[in-house]
Formats: structure tokens, sequence, C-alpha cells
């Protein structure tokens, strides 16, 4: 028994190496090819979350006022405005408009330290800022935690800060220039042109471009660090008695502990005669370091990791009492807060603002959200602002305290969908206490909350149908939120769809059961269509009447691991597949390399000695083994490979093929090679069907597609039978239903024909469509295609596979484009 076990475990480990022999063989004898790819002009603008790429056609970088003025005038729109970029929901940015990057409009234009007023142009950094005014002991009045924003970016969105006894930016705002739609530049404070004032202060561009910002400013002091812990619950009266009322206390915050958001950590800066114990008076710009990385990562690990930081690195990390200067504990970069990566996960900013009186309401309804939801958050800041003056989307219409929450989130489609559903419902316990949300971070909010949060939002759009009748300035918020002229939000088109979709498109969605697909295993499903690749091919070689034994079967074998290669490449960055999927894949791999080797080796002595035994047409099994291999890769791609009936295939070839005929030699040597093939493979299919069948539920047949511009009649025109319109949804995007694989291939080919009147937002909730084909080998990928894997087709040389992958809104575009150039597409993935 012993023997025949060390027998049978030799015999796998020779059938092991075999096959990954075969593999490496393979691997080399099937290189990759290098694709040219088309010039494209368009430049992908990104946010610091990287949730948010969105395409622009263009980003012009003006220097000056006057650049500004002649790029507004000349640009036909749309445009949008860019600081610092830190906003985290394509709030700069819109697709294929014009961005204003105004990261090189900066300096200071006047400084006067005697009113204590500092005029800039708005892309300059807080952190320039503090640099000018730091040697005549001045600071700056408000602004936000970090200094890496830009003035500008800080205006549009009225940013506030950790101050006591300030609010809202636009508190300490002098005056304004802004450049508007014409071009022309008009300058507007409190007193002059008000309307525009308030209306661009925290408008997020909607009115035009601030150019110049005169600020009002502070006397640096030294202030002296002091803290305490204590329960929420008591933290409202603490603020009232402590904190409030000390003229002294310069900066304030108090950070609540997840998970349990039961207790709270006040910290606050109060100004103070003691020396400094910091000598530096401003932070050095970059504060990334491994320290910090470490803390996050251990503070978003678990619960072990949060228990970790409230009860042993905060303690240390606040012992003792620092005594700074103001500009030093204003001068934080954000890059302390910046991950190794933001492939797979990435941190995200909330902000809600709520009358302060009202926490002992919000606050356990917050908790009650973040803890259903299971939010990995890193905590919850609470700030302090003063009521704003009058800016048109004030989120401060009374004294509020501001929950700022820092989390960490998946960057997979589920995650952010998962994400959208808790952050509506945190807006909704905000506006149920009278508060609001902020609008510089993930636009996920329905119409109808934006509307109750902001009302002022009318009085904005009439001031910017004044001044900008042809909407020109717009982004992301914009195109979501902003109504049109008569106060009905417009229908999307095909030529202009927002880069999100509208939260009430994703309620809608939730409903839908099967559509939310998980793109994980998406690029590496495509070296299993490798292998249906090669079926085909093998199928239509046998077809042809082509001799088996010169079938390229280890380069077949190389192309299931060039792609598979490629495609795990491409899948680390987004979404890697879990160990499961690798263990498939390497089985499938090996056991292929194994079955074309074997193949390979038998047909390449034995087969091709009877092949001269052969008559020119074949025998009667010759042509019977054609047959099996053109129905088997027909079934294969619809259904996994051991649904093939091999029993099935062997009985028919002993019941139906005449045992007798020409080339009677070739005849059983065929028929013994193909009883031994089909029974094999019978045996093994069913053990592997077996397995399949107990280990995975059956799939979903139908797929889901949102897309803008559609009209029934497209159905019929272009994409026949396939396409069927399930609803409409909000702003008439529609969803549609379609068939798996060939069907839904057919069907965006059919609807890409139609590319400038409909366009594809989502397949299976997901914004990354991949798609493989072959094209001649001096074929050019389109633009706003990226090429994952290119490598040539071992039956043709002349031909290569392309793996692609292309964002959902240009998928008709590139499709249209790729099969113009002779791209013969074989899969679209439907997830
Ligand atoms: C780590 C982190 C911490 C943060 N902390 C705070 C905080 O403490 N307090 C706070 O209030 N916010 C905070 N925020 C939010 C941040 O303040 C805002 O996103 C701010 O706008 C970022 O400035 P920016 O220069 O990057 O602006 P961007 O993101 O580039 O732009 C923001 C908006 O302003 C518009 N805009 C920019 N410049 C101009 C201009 N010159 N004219 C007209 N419109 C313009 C843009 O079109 C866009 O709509 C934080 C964000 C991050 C990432």
């Amino acid at each position: 028994m012993r023997r025949w076990l060390r027998y049978i475990s030799r015999g796998l480990a020779a059938i092991l190496l075999f096959g990954v022999g075969v593999s490496i063989v393979g691997f080399c004898r099937a290189p990759d090819v290098p694709v040219i790819t088309l010039p494209d002009s368009s430049t992908r603008v990104t946010e610091v979350t990287g949730l948010y790429p969105i395409t622009m056609d263009r980003v012009a970088a003006p220097r000056s006022v006057d650049e500004i003025s002649r790029l507004v005038a000349a640009a036909p729109g749309p445009i949008s405005i860019g600081g610092g970029r830190y906003s985290m929901g394509g709030q700069t940015a819109t697709p294929d408009g014009l961005q204003l990057d105004l990261r090189n409009f900066h300096g200071v234009v006047a400084l006067d330290t005697a009113v204590r007023t500092i005029t800039v142009h708005s892309g300059t950094r807080w952190r320039e800022v503090q640099q000018a005014i730091d040697p005549a002991g001045l600071s700056v009045q408000i602004m936000q935690t970090y200094n890496t924003f830009t003035v500008g970016g800080a205006l549009s969105v009225n940013a506030h800060g950790r101050y006591i006894g300030q609010g809202p930016v636009v508190r300490s705002v002098r005056a304004i220039t802004l450049v508007l739609a014409d071009g022309r530049v008009v300058r507007a404070s409190p007193t002059e042109h008000p309307e525009l004032f308030y209306g661009a202060i925290g408008g997020y561009g909607a009115l035009g471009v601030i150019a110049d910002v005169t600020l009002d400013l502070a006397l640096d002091t030294r202030v002296q660090r002091v803290d305490t812990t204590l329960a929420v619950a008591d933290y409202l009266a603490y603020f009232r008695r402590r904190v409030q009322p000390d003229s002294s206390v310069i900066f304030h915050n108090s950070d609540i502990y997840p998970p349990a958001y039961e207790t709270t950590h006040a910290v606050s800066y109060v100004r103070t005669d003691l020396p400094v114990t910091v000598p530096e008076r401003i932070q050095p710009a970059d504060q990334a370091s491994w320290g910090h990385r470490l803390a996050y990562r251990v503070i978003t690990s678990g619960r072990i990791g949060k228990w970790l930081r409230q009860h042993i690195l905060d303690p240390l990390m606040f012992k003792g009492h620092p005594v700074t200067w103001r500009n030093y504990e204003a001068s934080y970069d954000v890059s302390e807060l910046e991950p190794a990566s933001r492939a797979r996960t990435t941190y995200v900013l909330q902000e809600y603002f709520v009358p302060s009186d009202s926490l002992p309401v919000f606050v356990p309804r917050m908790r009650q959200i973040l803890q259903r939801h299971h939010v990995n958050a890193v905590n919850v800041s609470i700030r302090h602002a003063n009521a704003d003056p009058g800016t048109d989307l004030a989120w401060a219409r009374t004294e509020v305290f501001a929950y700022v929450l820092y989390y960490q989130q998946g960057t997979d489609a589920p995650a952010r969908t998962e994400v959208g559903r808790w952050t509506r419902e945190l807006i909704e316990a905000a506006i149920a206490c009278g508060g609001r949300y902020y609008l510089p971070y993930q636009p996920v909010a329905t119409r109808d909350q934006f509307a109750r949060a902001y009302p002022g939002a009318a009085d904005l759009f009439a001031v910017k149908r004044q001044v900008d009748p042809t909407n020109k300035f717009t982004n992301t918020l914009w195109d979501l939120y902003e109504p049109g002229p008569d106060g009905r939000v417009p229908d999307v088109s095909a030529a202009h769809m927002p880069a999100v979709l509208p939260g009430e498109v994703r309620i809608a969605l939730d409903t839908v059961a099967g559509y939310q697909r998980d793109e994980g295993a998406e690029y590496l499903t495509h070296p299993e269509w490798d292998l249906v690749y090669t079926s085909e091919a093998y199928a239509r070689w046998l077809s042809a009447l082509k001799p088996p034994s010169e079938f390229p079967y280890v380069q077949s074998v190389g192309t299931f691991w060039r792609s598979y290669f490629a495609t795990w490449r491409a899948s680390r960055t987004r979404s890697p597949a879990g160990f499961g999927t690798h263990l498939m894949l390497g089985v499938i791999g090996l056991s292929t390399a194994v079955e074309y080797g074997l193949k390979g080796l038998y047909e390449e002595t034995v087969g091709r000695l009877s092949e001269q035994d052969a008559p020119i047409d074949g025998t009667a099994e010759d042509r019977y083994a054609a047959t099996v291999a053109s129905q088997y890769a027909r079934l294969i791609n619809e259904k996994g490979w051991y649904e093939f009936s091999f029993a099935h295939a062997l009985v028919h070839l002993w019941t139906d093929v005449p045992w007798t005929g020409p080339g009677i030699l070739r005849k059983w040597e065929r028929r013994l090679w193909l009883s031994a093939e089909y029974g094999f493979k019978a045996i093994y299919a069913t053990l592997i069907g077996l397995g399949t069948a107990t280990a995975y539920s059956p799939d979903e047949a139908q797929r889901y597609v949102v897309v803008a511009g559609w009209s029934d009649s497209l159905a019929v025109d272009t994409a026949p039978v396939h396409l069927r319109r399930v609803a409409w949804l909000d702003r008439r995007y529609a969803l549609l239903s379609v068939p798996r694989y060939a069907a839904f291939r057919d069907a965006l080919l059919g609807l890409s024909r139609d590319a400038s009147r409909v366009r594809v937002a989502e397949v299976s909730g997901n914004e990354i469509v991949t798609l493989t084909g072959t094209a001649p080998r001096d074929w050019e990928a389109p633009p706003r295609s990226t090429v994952v894997a290119a490598y040539a087709v071992p039956t043709d040389r002349g031909w290569m596979r392309v793996v692609l992958a292309v964002d959902a809104r240009d998928l008709l575009d590139v499709l249209a484009a790729g099969t113009r150039g002779r791209l013969v597409v074989d899969h679209i993935y439907d997830y």
C-alpha cells in the first residue's frame, strides 16, 4: 500500500513538473507584442482620494489675472477651476471640459502690516502666506487645519479651522476680484457687488474665478497645549463652561474615539507668555513619515488598533504641555496623512455642521449609523464655528459644531455604494437636527437633501444666470445639483453626462437584485477566456483539415500564462483577486499545460506518423474530432468546460463513425487516441462538475447597464433583441438588461454605432470595463483605452490578442474607433 502511495505521489510530481516545464517554455515562446497607442490630448484630473478621476479635454495653468481672463473669454465652456485639488468628489473637474489649474497663479500682491491685511493670488497656498507674514509677527486669521490648500480653494468652499471665536473663512475676507464668464474682472466685497461676494465665497467656482483675495490677519502668538479626556455626553457643558468663554483659547478640537463613540479627547491651544518649547516657527512642508503611516494602519486595522490609539498612542503623544507659535500649530501639511498606497483602500473625510446645542441629539444618531454600517473611522473631530455673515451656501446659519469624520474605505464599486448609503443617512440625521453637510466631499446626497440643506442655492443660481447665462462654469458638484433655468434639472445626454451618478439613481439601483457585481475578478477572468479562444482556434484548425501535429500547443499554453501575468499585474492596483481565484487559475493553467503538453508530444510523434496514412480530406475520425472540437468551443463560450458531455462524444465515436474506410491505420490510431482523450476528460469533467456544483451557486444570466441618451427606438435600430429597458431612472438615465456573454458583446457593439447619441455610465455597477479582441499587429489602440496585455495569436502570428481597460463612459467610443481600426472584439467583460 505504502509503495503504491509512493508511486502515485512520484507520478503526480512528475506530471506537475511536466506541466511547469511546458508552461515555462510556452511563456517564453508566446512573447508580448508592443502596441502603438494613438495620441490622446485629454488629461485625467484626480483628487486626493483617487476615487473620482475625471478626463478633461484640456488643462491650462494660467499665471496672471490677464491670462485667466483671456482663457475664460475664449473658452465656450464647460470650465472647471482647480486649486490644490484636495476636495474629494470631482469639485474641480467636469468630463471633457477645460480645467483652469490655478496652482501656478500664486504669490503675494500686497502686505500691509499696519492694518494687518494681505492680498494674494488665489492659487497661493496657505504655507506661502504664512512664510510671507511670519517675519512680521502675523498669522492667518482663519484657515483649515492644513496649510497645503490654496486660498482660492479655501474661499470657494468657505473653509473653517480649529479656531475658537471664528467660523467660516468668509469672516476674514475683506475683498476679492472675480473673473466672470465673459472675461470681465470685477471687485467684490461685503459692500461692493455683495451678491458676487457672498455667492463666490462658498460657491465652488459657480460664478467665476476668484483671482485676488484680501484677507484680515491676526497676531502670531505663543500657544500652550492643554488636553483632557471626557465623556462625549459631558462635552457640550465642558465647551460652554471652559472653552467658549475663554478668549485666550486660540485653537480647540475634540476627537471622539471609535468604535464606541462615547469618549472624547479635548485639546486646546491657549495663548501664553511662556517661552516656546518648540523653536521652529513653521513646520516643514513634507511631514510624511513611516510613524504616521504606521499609526493610521494600526488605528484602521480593527478594534485592537483603535483601543491602542485611545489608551496607549494618544496618551503618549499628548504627554506634556508644549509651547509653540500659532503659525507652527497652523502649519501641518496633508502629507502627514498620506498612506503608502490608495489603490485598494483610501482615507476620506466628511463633515456635518449641526447647531451646537443639538449635540445630545445628533451624536447618538451618528454613533448608531456609523456602528450599524461598521464604518472604519479614525476619529470624529468636533470643531466650533460662529455663524456665517451671509454667504448663499452658508453651512453655519447659527453657531455650530462641525463633526469631522475621518475614515478608511475600499475603492471598489461595492464599497463606494455602501459609503453612499450611510452618508445619506448621516446627511439626513444632520438635516433633522437643523444642520448641514459639507460639500467638498463625496457628492452622494440626493438633490432633495441638497435643497433642504442649502436653500440659499436658489439665490446663488439666480446670480449665476445673470453673470454666467450659458453655464460656462461647472464641475461635478454643479453637474449634479444645479437646477436648470426653469428650476427643473435637465435630463442627461451622451454629450453631457456628469462624472458621477446622482444619489437618486444609486438609490433606485440599490433595489435591483443582482445589479451590483464584484469587480474583484474582472481582469482575471481573461486567462480563462484565453483558453476559450485557444479551443476555438483548435476547432478552426481541425475544421480546415490542417494537421493536428502542427497546432502550436505549447505557445497556446504560453498565452494563458502571458494573459494571467499581465492581468494579475493590472488587478493589483485596482481590485486584487483573492487566493481562491489564483488557486483556481493555477490549477487550470497547469492542467492545460499537462493536457496540451501531452497532446503536443503525442501529435508530433505518433500522430505525425499516422498522418502519412490519412487521405487528403482526413479520416472520418479526423472529421469527427473537428466536429466535437467545434461543439466544445461553442459550449464553453456560454458554460463551464466540464458541462460538455465527453461521454456522449465517446459513445458516438464508436456508434456513429464507420469502423472501416480509407486510411485504416490513421483511422484506428485516431479512434484509440480520441477514445483515450474523451474517456479521460469524461471522468475528469464529472469530478470537476461535482466539485463546482457544491462550491458555487449558478450565476445570473442577465447583466445590467446604465446609459444616458437612451431612446427605445435604439433597441430596434441598433441593438436588436438583446437590450431591454428595465426602467427609466432619475434625469432619464435608462437601466437596461442584457443577456451575458456573446449577446452582451453584440448589444454593446450595436450601440457603439450610435456612440454620439448614447453613452454608458456603468456596467454591473462598475465604471471600468475590460474588453478583448484580435487585431493586426500594426493596430493602434484608440485614445482613452489602456492596453492591459497584448500577445501574438499562436495560430496566426500576423495578429495579436489585446486586452483593453476602458472607462464605461468611453466604452462605446472606443468600440467604434477600435472596430473601425480592424479590432475584432471577442469579449466585453460583463462581470
Ligand atoms: C486632509 C484634508 C483635511 C481637510 N481639512 C479641512 C479643514 O480643516 N477645514 C475645512 O474647511 N476643510 C478641510 N478640508 C477640505 C478642504 O478644505 C477643501 O477641499 C478645500 O477646498 C481644499 O482646497 P483646495 O485648494 O485643494 O481646493 P480644490 O479642491 O482645488 O477646490 C475646491 C473647490 O473650490 C473651487 N475653486 C478653487 N479655487 C478657486 C478659485 N480661485 N476660484 C473659484 N473657485 C475655485 C474648485 O472649483 C472646487 O469647487 C480638508 C481636506 C483634506 C483633504
